[in-house]
């Protein structure tokens, strides 16, 4: 059960039970904290399996998110020498991880009395943010770059919500939103600008908890905004803070492409925070396209707090690791989930099981 929601920058204590956007005093971002005595160790799956986990308390908006898969890649890992697996999350509505985050964002938004949301987005939290307001019945609004992929134009339009394109980068529609937000009074759901998104990208980690047994050595993740990884850092503190797991808790690798890669750039000048990289991304990996990550301290302190490490990937080594996963293993990868592939020769030797993240569905980029 929810108790309150707490600045992860300043501590300050917030209402949970009020629709909250960031910290009131230091506009840092809150986190969810429960009653973990509340919580009871039994055999789940899927997302709304842990709602004692989570940050809701009506019925969910739910478009049937199943299980994903947590599959061995006996080949790749032959080749490696180390036991490697994907969780696939390309199977969720919409073809993308983002369906999680989606999921818990417009339940909680919903119920808490939201009468339209606003966000932006690099293309696929856009698209499944205006599936799961469809379902709602909630009208959206979602800011992209002009450059962001045409099926993310696509799905957003088709699902009824209202596409504003802006030229430049996510950090120019992330302005415009906040603006749309201020004049119309629609609920501001930009990446750690709301507390219940993050909720739900944790569930992949306790699902995978369930799956394996254990929570994995290593995680392997695409880094956008950074929101999946500091999910998974979360997960693994509540599984820890219930006693389910004495372990350590899994090294996070957060990997970025070289055409945008802020956080990897801060990670080796060991700095706190990413400074904004120059330029407009155009990279495959679209969702990696986030020149001015907001919460990078946070993204760098799960890294280095659990001993993993940033790296970044060339556009041809992803591209070919996409053909390598798919013709050994039968995988379609994402660009995204194949950059995160192709960090894993460099990783000597990751403590196992290594899990990597395939944030989307590669048929969605053909
Ligand atoms: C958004 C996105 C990412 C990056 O996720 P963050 O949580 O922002 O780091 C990675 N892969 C895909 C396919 C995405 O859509
Ligand atoms: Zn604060």
């Amino acid at each position: 059960m929810l108790t309150s929601l707490d600045c992860a920058r300043c501590g300050a204590t917030h209402d949970g039970t009020v629709l909250q956007g960031r910290c009131r005093s230091c506009a840092g971002t809150l986190l969810a904290r429960y009653d973990l005595t509340a919580v009871d160790r039994r055999a789940r799956g899927g997302l709304w399996s842990y709602r004692d986990l989570l940050p809701v308390t009506g019925s969910p908006v739910s478009l049937g998110e199943p299980e994903t898969p947590l599959l061995p890649l006996p080949r790749l890992s032959g080749r490696l020498g180390f036991p490697v697996y994907v969780k696939d999350d390309g199977v969720l509505p919409g073809g993308t991880f983002k369906a999680r985050g989606a999921a818990v964002g417009v339940t909680r938004a919903a119920e808490l009395g939201a009468t339209a949301i606003v966000l932006p987005s690099a293309g696929n939290a856009g698209g499944a943010w205006a599936l799961y307001a469809a379902r709602a019945g909630l009208p959206v609004t979602v800011v992209m770059a002009r450059t962001a992929p045409e099926m993310n134009h696509r799905e957003v339009t088709l699902a009824g919500a209202t596409l504003e394109l802006v030229d430049g980068t996510l950090a120019d529609a992330g302005a415009r939103a906040k603006a749309i937000a201020a004049e119309t009074g629609a609920f501001l759901a930009a990446t750690f600008g709301e507390p219940y998104r993050v909720e739900g990208k944790k569930t992949a980690w306790l699902e995978t908890f369930d799956q394996l047994g254990r929570l994995p050595g290593t995680i392997v993740f695409p880094v956008g905004g950074g929101v999946g990884l500091v999910a998974a850092h979360k997960a693994a503190e509540e599984v820890r803070a219930l006693g389910w797991y004495a372990q350590e808790p899994p090294a996070l690798v957060g990997v970025q492409v070289d055409d945008c890669a802020p956080i990897v750039a801060a990670y080796d000048a060991g700095l706190d925070a990413a400074t904004p990289w120059e330029g407009v991304p155009t990279t495959s990996a679209a969702g990696l396209r986030v020149t001015a990550p907001g919460e990078s301290d946070l993204v760098l302190r799960c890294v280095r707090d659990t001993g993993g490490t940033m790296r970044a990937v060339s556009e041809a080594d992803l591209t070919a690791a996409v053909g390598y996963v798919a013709r050994t293993e039968g995988v379609w990868l994402s660009p995204e989930g194949a950059a995160a592939v192709a960090v894993l020769p460099h990783l000597h030797p990751p403590r196992g099981p290594v899990v990597v993240y395939n944030t989307a569905s590669g048929p969605k980029y053909a």
